[in-house]
């Protein structure tokens, strides 16, 4: 092969070799192509591509070997000793690039550092062990160039030949420079390999998150599935803290779980989770204490951390190595726990060589490559940072998904208590609905009887002959009723909301002042008690003043006194009757007296047996016994009669008569008695039918024509006459020559017992009723009576009579 043709397949070499880093990105197809190009350049037997592990051991993970020079040797792993730590570091620090040529026994060593690429291969003698290790490898002569990743030896790039062979500086360039294009190809593959795993941690965040937002129906237990296989778990669990004392903690599980944990209880045993065992709390407490707050409490390994001493009975019996916990918080609460458990696995190495170097197999280089196979059982696979990371991202999710769903919950139930509670206040509003509308219309009717009521009471102090007033506590008037304020002399407006008792009755009759507090009305205020009185006057406002009777009377209302009615009345004609009947008594007794006198003496002196009977004093004084029982026969036929017929309780007997039989009749029954007098009667009849008693209108006449009569002359002529008059009444006239009547007597010989002259009653036998009997007759037929007359000169009696009904 000429030197040009050489460097266009060198050239040509690296083209490729960095055409297939760039279309591929997989670091295995870089690696396995990277042998092969080199192998195929260098023209040696074995090439391979050699990783370290983080305790300085390695394995081949990439090869290009002539099978019929050399053994295999990929997949073999190398303890940390075949390779010293002080040459790792040389390899870092110096890029040293080594040739070894056993034939020869010699090693030259070439320092790349600072791109020095063009830099000296320093030969010296190669150390024996070196030389024995290559031998036992089969190799003849080797190349080493470390391959870097950043500052971390990453690996070696190795060629063996089992022939000697001279490796130029050129090919050195060369295969050094592909080594720095498979470290980038390895700083590529890292990237796209964490872009990946960033990737699929994404997408399985988005799943536990489409899982666990799904609000209505938390799919929890999908969420969990996802989360353990996200983060490479055996299992997992999520054990939700009760929300309050009622209510139970939620656990749910997926995949192998630890058993649950005995708890003492006051006189029990019972099993519970992890979480609410009490040394749950002690754990966090104390991993809390030793490490950052915001981190998930993560066990590596349960071989290298000792678990707490109750925790041993419930992992053992599983093949749970690690656990990593993530507290469930959100708002500064703690809403339960993510806890994501890993078995332990089964590590299975293959040594290329065994540390021990007693081993005769070691002797024999071929044979000492069978492989050797280590099996580490059930060791705990510690959590990456990323997957500590990815865990407490998803566990944020859980949190924010069950914060959220409890609030969803609680919202539903809210909802679900809403209405209901609606549902109760419809029902409640319903029913006062109708109540309402029950008091409405009972009210309506209330109003509507109060309204009948109170025009009722209106209509009654209205007409309520009574005067009426309503007084506050004050004094003040309420309410006045018309009759009140006539008889006051007032208008109503004029009395109302007025204090009354200045008004009223403010002083006597004499005109002393007294004060409202002595009044008994302002006592009724006091006291409540009902007061009667009588003997009082009120004031009108022309300031004249009348005898008084009124009731003051409290008003209340709930016991309580606010106010008082006074119901008054004026007693003025009350006590003109009053003493009237105290005048008629003490005449009628006095008129009874006399005769009674007389007639007892008379008694009195026969009853004696002093008198002979049959003598003339005798006889006298029977006579004057006799006319005096006849006086008082006469007396009280006439005061019954005139009480009868003025009470009414006579009824006149009225039919049609003629006035003229009626003068005649009358004429008749007197003309005895005016015989004896020496009187002569003159009557006109009127021949006019007249509707009328006729007893009691020949009553009437006779008693004109007796007094006419008994207060005339002898000799002298008593008229009886009568017209009818223009207005239909007739007018009877009773006309004598007798003593006549003084003017102030006209008016008063009409009343009972009035007589112009004391001795009337004795000396003519009247009884001073006649007239008032002949007033009262006339007065029940509808007519009117009087007298006109001059003394000395004679008398006329006139009365009026309507002729029909
Ligand atoms: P008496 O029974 O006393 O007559 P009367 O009521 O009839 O009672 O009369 C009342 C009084 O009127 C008489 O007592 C008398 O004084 C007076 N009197 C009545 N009629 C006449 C008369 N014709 N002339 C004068 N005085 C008369």
């Amino acid at each position: 092969m000429t030197k040009k043709k050489k460097v266009d397949s060198l050239e040509m070499m690296l083209h490729r070799m960095i055409d297939r880093i760039r279309q591929s990105l997989e670091l295995s197809v870089i690696l396995s192509s990277t042998v092969a190009e080199v192998r195929a350049f260098l023209n040696t037997d074995r090439v391979k591509i050699y990783q370290f592990e983080a305790d300085g051991s390695g394995e081949v993970v990439a090869e290009s070997v002539d099978s019929q020079k050399l053994s295999s040797l990929l997949g073999q792993h190398f303890p940390a000793e075949d390779i010293p730590l002080e040459i790792r570091e040389l390899y870092l620090r110096e890029r040293q690039r080594t040739i070894v040529n056993i034939a020869s026994r010699q090693i030259g060593m070439s320092s790349s550092v600072n791109g020095n690429s063009e830099a000296e291969i320093k030969f010296r003698e190669v150390d024996p062990c070196h030389a024995e290790y290559l031998v036992a490898m089969g190799a003849q002569s080797s190349l080493v160039v470390p391959i870097v990743d950043r500052d971390r030896l990453w690996g070696l790039l190795v060629s063996h030949h089992s022939l000697p062979q001279i490796v130029t500086k050129n090919e050195l360039e060369v295969v050094q420079l592909i080594a720095d294009q498979t470290s980038i190809a390895i700083a590529q593959s890292n990237l796209l390999e964490s872009t990946r795993a960033q990737a699929k941690q994404e997408a399985s965040i988005n799943r536990v998150g489409e899982f666990l937002h799904s609000m209505t129906e938390m799919q929890l237990q999908k969420a969990l599935k996802q989360t353990v296989f996200a983060v490479q778990g055996s299992g997992g669990r999520v054990y939700i803290t009760p929300q309050n004392t009622e209510s139970e903690g939620q656990l749910f599980v997926s995949g192998e779980q630890p058993l649950l944990l005995a708890q003492e209880e006051e006189n029990s045993q019972s099993f519970v989770p992890l979480e609410k065992h009490p040394s749950w709390q002690t754990w966090l407490k104390n991993t809390l204490q030793s490490r950052d707050l915001a981190l998930p409490l993560a066990i590596a390994d349960f071989d290298a951390n000792p678990l707490p001493s109750d925790w041993k009975i419930c992992f053992k019996p599983t093949r749970i190595k690690s656990i990593i916990t993530i507290k469930l918080e959100y708002r500064q609460k703690i809403l339960g726990y993510l806890s994501i458990f890993r078995q332990g696995i089964d590590i299975e190495t293959i040594w290329a060589k065994r540390p021990d170097r007693d081993d005769p197999r070691n002797q024999f280089p071929r044979k000492s490559f069978e492989i050797w196979r280590e099996l580490k059982q059930n060791k705990a696979r510690p959590w990456t940072s990323s997957e500590i990371e990815l865990a407490q991202t998803l566990g944020n999710h859980f949190a924010i998904a069950i914060y959220q769903y409890q609030l969803y919950q609680q919202v539903r139930a809210l909802n679900a208590s809403l209405e209901l509670r609606v549902q109760e206040r419809t029902a409640e509003l319903q029913q006062a609905n109708q109540k309402l509308v029950q008091e409405i219309s009972d009210r309506l009717k209330t109003r509507a009887s109060l309204e009948r009521l109170s025009h009722q009471n209106e209509l009654i102090l209205n007409s309520a002959g009574e005067g009426i007033y309503g007084l506050n506590l004050e004094g003040i008037t309420t309410f006045v009723n018309p009759a009140a304020a006539e008889i006051l002399g007032y208008g109503v407006d004029e009395l109302e909301s007025q204090p009354i008792h200045e008004i009223v009755n403010h002083s006597t009759a004499e005109g002393i002042v007294y004060s409202w507090q002595e009044t008994p009305i302002y006592q009724t205020l006091q006291t409540g008690e009902i007061h009667y009185i009588t003997n009082e006057i009120f004031w009108r406002k022309d300031r004249t003043n009348f005898p008084v009777e009124y009731v003051s009377t409290p008003i209340r209302e709930q016991e309580q006194i606010v106010g008082a009615v006074v119901i008054f009345k004026d007693i003025t004609e009350r006590l003109i009757i009053d003493r009237m009947k105290d005048e008629f008594v003490s005449v009628v007794s006095h008129e009874l007296r006399t005769p009674l006198t007389s007639i007892r003496s008379a008694i009195g002196v026969l009853s004696s047996g002093r008198l002979e009977p049959k003598s003339s004093k005798s006889q006298r004084l029977l006579e004057i016994a006799l006319n005096n029982s006849n006086h008082l026969v006469r007396l009280i036929n006439d005061i019954l009669d005139l009480e009868r017929i003025k009470s009414g309780k006579v009824t006149m007997l009225k039919e049609n008569h003629n006035a003229a039989d009626l003068m005649t009749d009358a004429v008749e029954i007197v003309q005895s008695m005016a015989d004896k007098a020496q009187i002569t009667i003159s009557v006109t009849p009127l021949s006019v039918q007249l509707w009328s008693d006729r007893d009691r209108l020949i009553q009437t006449l006779t008693n004109l024509l007796s007094n006419a009569i008994k207060f005339s002359p002898p000799h002298t002529t008593v008229h009886l006459d009568a017209q009818l008059q223009s207005d239909g009444t007739i007018r009877f006239e009773v006309k004598d020559r007798g003593r006549g009547i003084p003017p102030d007597s006209l008016e008063t010989i009409f009343d009972r017992f009035q007589q112009v002259d004391a001795s009337d009653s004795r000396d003519r036998g009247g009884t001073g009723l006649g007239l008032a009997i002949c007033r009262s007759i006339v007065q029940q037929h509808g007519g009117q009576i009087w007298v006109e007359s001059i003394l000395g000169q004679g008398s006329t009696f006139c009365f009026t009579l309507p002729i029909g009904d």
